[in-house]
């Protein structure tokens, strides 16, 4: 993929940039390794000095960051805004707490005293998806960097400016050179990245089909990995949930960042008793939502992130209604200039379309009718992803059931999945492995090292 900002209001080209020869990637993975032998040695106050000085810098140039975002990918300001209030936020959490989760543990043993120290190991790459370019980026680089890793960053072809502009916060920061790097690099040399001697982890958020080119070649080269994957989220309404409580949700749920999220609530599975109710104010949530410019903060429905991921959802939308899928809603472009869709409900979906087991990375929602919870929860399984999912009832004993019965890294009760820096997000399946944020986030990428003293006069 060419390395450019396309603005998908109306696909103009606005930049070009070049991509890394291989010279100077080079040059870059060797700064970078030579910083991690000093970065290494640095005290946790000395980094969390640094992120928290980070974390201040984006919230000041809140403005222009939130600006280069719905620039390059679409997304609605306000929402943009969101995003940059919540990077900084993790920035900050993990400068606050990752000398606590890091430290020494005690470990009760038969003979002699032992402990673990988590130890950082070197130099990590960072793969990353233009669907929230600073969030994705914050989760992986604040924790490994308060760890004494030190990173190196590919992120989205089509968000460069994004990319840059972090770069160039950690710099401002006062970040040593080869601290935090940005690589202009496609896709197909990330695998011959990864074989480098001198890069010891990889992570990557990103698609089923970039997972599994990024685990062959972390294990062929014996590299710890963590992949963060697509999801299709099941949202589950219980038949004594408040159900315009749900509504609001489900719409929240499925069409925040223009329904290119991970975790959006991609399949709406609700019993058959508030099923109609369900839908016909689903539709009317859905009906009429203002199309527009992302930078005017009254736009309530954007483009998707290029012209490319339109036609795709619309092919996936199209493959689905020859299968013998509905169109409750929408359906169809926006005839208009950029990267629109209508608001779209998909109905009577069945195992082999499209909709009931790809994941729809845009503003369509697909919608089933279950009898009861034991079919709500097998429909929610069937899916190869398990990334999040929601239920929605009264009931929250019946919700906590229920939950521990899916097949997922993360549900939430009465809320679509969501994210905050204190929880960890990840999956399973088909959704990847290893966890970001949170206590666990920060563990992913260190060496837990025993150490332990014996006595000479110890039996072994
Ligand atoms: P993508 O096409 O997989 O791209 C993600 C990153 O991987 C980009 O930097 C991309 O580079 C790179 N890439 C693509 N193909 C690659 C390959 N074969 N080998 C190595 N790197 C490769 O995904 P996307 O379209 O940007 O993002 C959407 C996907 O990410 C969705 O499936 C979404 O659910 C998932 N996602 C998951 C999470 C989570 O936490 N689980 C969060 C957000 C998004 P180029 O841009 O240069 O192609």
């Amino acid at each position: 993929m060419a390395v450019q900002t396309i603005n998908p209001f109306n696909n103009e080209l606005i930049k070009n940039f070049q991509e890394m020869s291989p010279e100077l990637l080079a040059v870059e993975i060797s700064i970078a390794d030579e910083t991690f032998q000093s970065w290494r040695k640095t005290s946790f106050g000395h980094r969390a000095g640094l992120l928290h000085a980070v974390a201040k810098l984006m919230r000041e140039q809140r403005d222009q960051l939130s600006g280069l975002i719905t620039l390059e990918m679409g997304k609605l300001i306000a929402q943009s805004y969101g995003e940059i209030a919540l990077s900084a936020d993790i920035i900050d959490y993990y400068a606050i707490n990752g000398e606590a989760f890091l430290s020494d543990q005690k470990l009760e043993t038969e003979f002699g005293q032992a402990y673990l120290k988590n130890t950082p190991i070197g130099v990590l790459l960072g793969v990353e998806p233009w669907s929230f370019p600073f969030y994705q980026v914050a989760r992986f680089a604040a924790p490994n960097i308060m760890a004494g890793n030190v990173v190196l960053v590919k992120h989205a072809s089509n968000v460069p400016q994004c990319a840059l502009a972090i770069e160039k916060l950690f710099l401002e920061a006062g970040a040593p050179q080869g601290l935090y790097t940005n690589l202009f690099v496609g896709g197909s040399r990330i695998a011959e990245i990864v074989a480098n001697p001198r890069i010891k982890g990889v992570a990557l958020t990103g698609s089923e089909t970039a997972g599994a080119s990024i685990a062959a070649a972390a294990g062929k080269n014996l590299k710890k990995s963590v992949l963060e994957l697509g999801g299709s989220d099941a949202f589950i309404v219980l038949e004594d949930a408040d159900i315009d409580k749900a509504v609001e949700w489900a719409a929240v749920g499925r069409m925040n960042n223009t329904g290119q999220c991970c975790v959006a609530s991609k399949r709406i599975i609700v019993l058959e008793a508030v099923a109609d109710e369900f839908l016909d104010k689903f539709k009317a949530k859905l009906t009429g939502l203002k199309v527009g410019d992302p930078m005017d903060k009254d736009t309530q429905l954007g483009p998707m992130s290029s012209e490319g991921a339109v036609i795709q959802l619309v092919e996936q939308v199209q493959r689905s209604v020859r299968a013998g899928a509905k169109i409750l809603l929408g359906g169809k472009l926006i005839d208009r200039k950029g990267a629109f869709i209508e608001a779209t409900i998909l109905g009577d979906l069945k195992p082999g379309m499209a909709a009931y087991h790809e994941e729809l990375f845009g503003p369509v929602a697909s919608f089933f009718r279950v009898k009861n919870e034991q079919e709500a929860i097998a429909l929610a399984n069937d899916s190869p992803f398990g990334l999040g999912g929601s239920i929605f009832t009264s009931d929250i004993e019946r919700g906590k059931r229920l939950a521990e019965q899916m097949d997922t890294g993360m549900v939430f009760i009465n809320h679509p999945t969501w994210t905050q820096p204190d929880l960890p997000f990840g999956g399973t399946k088909g959704s990847g492995y290893g966890r970001e944020l949170s206590s666990l986030g920060i563990q992913e990428f260190v060496n837990k090292k025993l150490i332990r003293i014996s006595e000479l006069t110890d039996p072994f």
